[in-house]
């Protein structure tokens, strides 16, 4: 649907032979044992040389015209549509590249590079495919005036190198204004914007307080619980600090709140042992089966005593808790709360500095935590009980009557918490609209001119395949592409390299005055994961696949034409 070449189903892949060619020799590299070769690959179809590049650079190419026109804050939106009928409108072209079933392996590199740049930067996707797209298409053009790609893979591997450091010297450290500025940068198009905007504090104030903690990946995802509750408006979403379930205490006549006490998290449960399916007892009357129960849960009540004996205040349990030891827990002033999920214990571990413990009579006092509150309120008729501790753990409470936009809004939140938590440790910004790429590319041009032999022009393609994003987003807002990226370069000669595109009034603008701000990281991970790619693609000399089925990809159809392109 979204990727021309794809279709009829295509044959298995087995292998790509990536050739370096150093030695400047880009013929085929099996003539010399061609006919031993021939045999070996006889359930084998091959395309090799410039074919080879040139069926994999229309295979970027049509990848990246398929989500071009999402490109910019003026992108359009794209329809995905399942084969059970429904559908997914989106402007995210991560998203769309990831639902389209594509099949062309070299289609699929791109796809990888930008689900890592998704995994790494958050951002950035759609940028990344359409770099790697441009750069082979200027290779290509080179490629066919007679410059050898393992010259184009040197000029492209200078250029990164230039590039990133021409990017630490333009970029400059975000200060709090400008981080929510640019978390709000990279949700242009995601949403509603007034949402978009409160979102943006949210996730500024959540990565404001996960800036302290240290030594985990992805920390955003496991400091912060997403909740929801179908009531009041989307507009009334909120972060609390502490653990929020949406659950209540195991006996509703102990206390509703409580301040700071002790927590033991049982990772386990307080329940009689269960038989194996296929043990059985013998019992020789009713008595020895109640003198059996009585025993078992004697032991449950003799754990419970431990955990009193020790200080616990406030007792979590992954399983369940036995009934008839209930009255036991409030006697002994234990508030008890069972039935966890066991990312929420682990929330609560961080939180309380509670160890979680399998074995409740193994328990010490050194596995307690401590929590600084505890509450319960009704929201929209359900219970919700917090946990507060000393820990960084924070909830974000999703509100609004409709699932969809609920379910939106935590999208929304997770981009916007993705970005502003990566600019905690690293707060470099550029300028968005196109300036930086546009300022990389003048720079790369008269770099250029430094640098001998035929890798100048492949330097000078990889600033031309640079100036590819002003351009689409020009054209995306209605603009001529041409135009803006001339006016472009001249008013940042005259002005200074933070003048980008302001899609807006369709004029050039200072990107700072605008708000328009790309983190460092996401532009630094497009550039290199798109020149990577870029490169893996230009060292593939050889494609074989095997023959197993007789329909033939669709995207094979268009060797022949290309033959004559062939060495
Ligand atoms: P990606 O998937 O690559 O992040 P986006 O559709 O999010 O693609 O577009 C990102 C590009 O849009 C960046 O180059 C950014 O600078 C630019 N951009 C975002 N908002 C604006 C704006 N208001 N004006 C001009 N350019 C913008
Ligand atoms: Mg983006």
């Amino acid at each position: 649907m979204v990727y021309e070449a794809n279709g009829r189903q295509s044959k298995k892949w087995t292998t790509f032979v990536h050739e370096r060619i150093e030695n400047g020799d880009f013929s085929p590299p099996f003539n010399m044992v061609e006919s031993d070769h021939d045999i070996a690959l006889e359930d084998t179809d091959r395309i090799h040389g410039r074919s080879a590049l040139v069926n994999n650079v229309r295979a970027a190419s049509s990848l990246a015209g398929a989500i071009r026109s999402t490109l910019g804050p003026k992108g359009l939106d794209k329809m995905l549509v399942e084969e059970d009928g429904s559908a997914l409108v989106t402007n995210d072209g991560v998203t769309v590249i990831e639902t389209a079933n594509v099949e062309h392996p070299t289609a699929r590199m791109l796809i990888d590079a930008s689900s890592s740049q998704d995994r790494a930067a958050r951002d950035g996707t759609t940028t990344t495919i359409l770099l790697v797209a441009e750069m082979l298409q200027n290779a290509l053009e080179l490629v066919r005036m007679g410059v050898h790609p393992s010259v184009i893979v040197n000029g492209f591997e200078i250029a990164l190198k230039e590039s990133l450091l021409e990017i630490a010297r333009l970029s400059i450290d975000a200060n709090n204004v400008q981080k929510k500025r640019v978390v709000m940068t990279s949700l242009h198009g995601k949403g509603d914007s007034s949402l978009c905007e409160k979102i943006s504090s949210l996730a500024i104030l959540a990565a404001e307080n996960l800036s302290e903690e240290k030594g985990e990946v992805d920390l955003e995802r496991f400091r912060i619980k997403r909740i929801q509750v179908g009531v009041g408006n989307v507009m009334e979403t909120d972060l609390v600090n502490g653990l929020m379930l949406l659950k209540s205490r195991v006996d509703v006549s102990s206390s509703k709140d409580s301040g700071s006490g002790n927590v033991a998290i049982i990772d386990g449960g307080l329940e009689r042992a269960k038989l194996e399916i296929n043990a059985s007892i013998e019992v020789e009357s009713p008595e020895a089966l109640k003198e059996f129960h009585k025993r078992s849960i004697k032991r449950i009540e003799e754990k419970i005593e431990h955990l009193s004996s020790i200080g616990v205040d406030l007792l979590v349990v992954r399983e369940g808790i036995e009934d008839e030891v209930i009255s036991l827990l409030t006697k002994l002033g234990i508030v008890a709360y069972r039935r966890f999920e066991r990312k929420d214990l682990e929330l609560l571990s961080k939180i309380t500095g509670a160890k979680p413990v399998r074995d409740p009579s193994r328990i010490t006092e050194a596995d307690l935590g401590r929590f600084s509150g505890r509450s319960e309120e009704s929201i929209a008729d359900v219970k919700h009980t917090l946990i507060e501790g000393e820990g960084v753990g924070m909830t974000l409470v999703v509100k609004g009557s409709s699932p969809a936009i609920r379910e939106e809004t935590i999208r929304i939140f997770d981009d916007a918490i993705g970005v502003a938590h990566r600019l905690n440790s690293s707060p470099g910004i550029l300028p968005g609209g196109g300036a930086t790429q546009s300022h990389l590319a003048r720079h790369l041009r008269s770099f250029s001119q430094t640098q001998s032999g035929r890798e100048q022009l492949a330097i000078e393609a990889y600033a031309s395949a640079l100036e590819s994003i002003p351009m689409i987003l020009a054209e995306n807002a209605g603009m001529d592409p041409v135009d803006a990226i001339l006016s472009l370069s001249a008013d940042q000669k005259s002005s200074g390299s933070w003048m980008g595109l302001d899609l807006e009034k369709g004029k050039n603008r200072s990107m700072m005055e605008n708000g328009v701000l790309d983190p460092e990281f996401v532009v630094r991970h497009a550039l290199s994961g798109a020149t990577e790619a870029a490169i893996s693609v230009l060292r593939i000399d050889d494609v074989l696949w095997a023959r197993t089925d007789p329909s033939t990809p669709d995207w094979q159809e268009d060797i022949e034409d290309y033959s004559s392109d062939s060495p």
